[in-house]
């Protein structure tokens, strides 16, 4: 079953079923606490805080979302991609436990012909949340889940909350055994690779108070209205229905990775190394394509930042599996064709795509030129040294002169089998930073600010200035 065939099918069955289908948000958050949608449920966050009245009772969408935070296990993982596709049925004051946990269990499992995915029964688990009887009851009761497929989990896991006060509440996640060659048994509580997270419920219903995200923070009451939040990921899902081990294996994602492998003259298949970089490479560039899609530009900070980290991490990537010549207008183009059928919008926007991708990955040939010379040097030193630390100062020189963000120093320098010493690279960031602020206030008040015009026009020139803001950007992408 195809992607688009799953996605459209979920959105009928709930569409039946009373629930509006909501198109996609822009992956630009109108949102001023959020960076990027990471969730199908961000765009109707007014709604679940009551700061708006909710136009539909019931709705379902498909939600683009990219989530740094899983950045680093893109491709290590066979669940996280840093783009993703999250179905979700919402429910703002309607229905809640009784329902929602039904409707899911329904459009698993029932046969094809009637509009479900006709998953194996016998091969899902579900967990809740550790006090939360009413939902274990529901799924033993109401579904007939047998109790030993039924296991608890505690907060970290299990239990969503959004701002204090807030609401939150419990969940119950839907897992999928995929069997003994995805390690050992035990359940989602002994092994999440084996058995896939493909759907998460929330039920909201408690208001937070003040307290540590850990058991048993108070709980100040009930939400005047009850809601529902489901999410499950659309790549998760067509993993498991075009019985392939990974979301990057996938009908769309694939094909991208397939044309990384032959224009670096890499085989997926053949060993981790390559294949994680692969996958990375199909993941990232996806995720370049959407972003620039909804209009984000590269920078050196906020989005735009995210962005140029994520297109450059790709680029690198193909340069060390063996491309030495540029691969990303080929590569966006395929992503272009392969995401087209569901975001018809991308076909009208392929130029500008393209052309401010390989605009990208010039600059970044560039940068990567001058300072990797510089790079290997400087390793040169520290390994005769018999010391296994980059210098900070080192790292800042690579940072100031050459453009190399820090991110790259200490991917290019672990991949080297050293460390960098982050501390003092930081420390010369800060001197840095606050020399600029000094110069600044000079120049304001009429004083001499050499440095600071200095770096103005360093700034502009070829050498590429990342800008100061970027240490706190990197927080976000790491
Ligand atoms: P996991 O525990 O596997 O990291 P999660 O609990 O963080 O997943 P949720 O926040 O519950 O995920 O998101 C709802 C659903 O979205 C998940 O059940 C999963 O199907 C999907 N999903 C979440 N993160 C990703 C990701 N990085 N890539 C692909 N799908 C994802
Ligand atoms: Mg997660
Ligand atoms: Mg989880
Ligand atoms: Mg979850």
């Amino acid at each position: 079953m195809h992607s688009a065939d799953i996605s459209s099918r979920a959105l009928r069955f709930f569409e039946d079923r009373g629930h509006t289908v909501v198109p996609s948000a822009s992956l630009i958050a109108d949102d001023p606490t959020l960076l990027l949608i990471n969730a199908g449920m961000a765009p109707f966050k007014p709604y679940f805080l009551g700061e708006a009245p909710a136009p539909h009772k019931r709705a379902t969408s498909l939600q683009k979302c990219v989530r740094t935070v899983d950045i680093e296990e893109v491709g290590k993982t066979s669940r996280h991609g840093s783009f993703f596709q999250m179905f979700g049925n919402f429910s703002f004051g309607d229905y809640f436990k009784e329902k929602a946990i039904p409707y899911a269990w329904e459009f698993l499992t029932s046969p094809v012909a009637d509009g479900g995915l006709e998953l194996p029964e016998d091969r899902l688990w579900v967990t809740v949340y550790l006090d939360d009887d009413e939902a274990e009851q529901i799924w033993r009761r109401d579904i007939g889940v047998p109790a030993e497929r039924i296991q608890r989990l505690g907060m970290s896991e299990n239990f969503w909350s959004m701002g204090v006060p807030g609401p939150c509440g419990p969940c119950s996640e839907i897992c999928f055994d995929r069997g003994p060659e995805f390690g050992q048994d035990g359940g989602p509580v002994a092994n999440d690779e084996r058995y896939l997270e493909i759907w998460n419920l929330v039920f909201m219903q408690n208001i937070r108070g003040e307290g540590p995200a850990k058991e048993g923070y108070p709980i100040l009451g009930d939400l005047p209205s009850k809601n529902i939040d489901t999410g499950f990921g659309l790549e998760r899902m067509a993993a498991l229905l075009q019985d392939v081990p990974t979301i990057f294996d996938i009908d769309t994602t694939r094909q991208i990775l397939d044309l990384a492998a032959e224009l670096s003259g890499a085989r997926y298949g053949t060993g981790v190394r390559n294949d994680v970089s692969l996958r990375v490479i199909a993941d990232h560039i996806l995720t370049s394509v959407m972003l620039i899609g909804d209009g984000v530009t590269p920078a050196n900070d906020g989005r735009g930042y995210i962005l140029r980290r994520i297109l450059r991490r790709a680029v690198r990537m193909m340069r060390l599996l063996g491309s030495e010549d540029p691969v990303v207008h080929e590569l966006v183009a395929k992503t272009i064709q392969v995401m087209s059928p569901m975001y018809p919008e991308l076909t009208g926007e392929r130029e500008r795509i393209d052309r401010i991708a390989v605009a990208e990955e010039a600059a970044f040939i560039q940068t990567l030129k001058a300072g990797t010379a510089i790079f290997d040097l400087a390793a040169d030193e520290v390994r005769k040294s018999s010391n296994l630390v980059l210098p900070g100062d080192k790292a800042f020189q690579l940072h100031d002169t050459y453009g190399f963000p820090i991110d790259l120093t200490l991917e290019m320098a672990s991949e080297a089998g050293l460390s960098v010493d982050e501390a003092g690279f930081r420390k010369l960031m800060q001197e840095q930073r606050a020399r600029a602020k000094a110069d600044a206030v000079r120049r304001k008040t009429g004083g001499h600010g050499e440095t600071g015009v200095y770096r103005d026009l360093l700034a502009l020139g070829p050498t590429e200035f990342t800008g100061y803001s970027e240490l706190e950007s990197e927080a976000v992408i790491r």
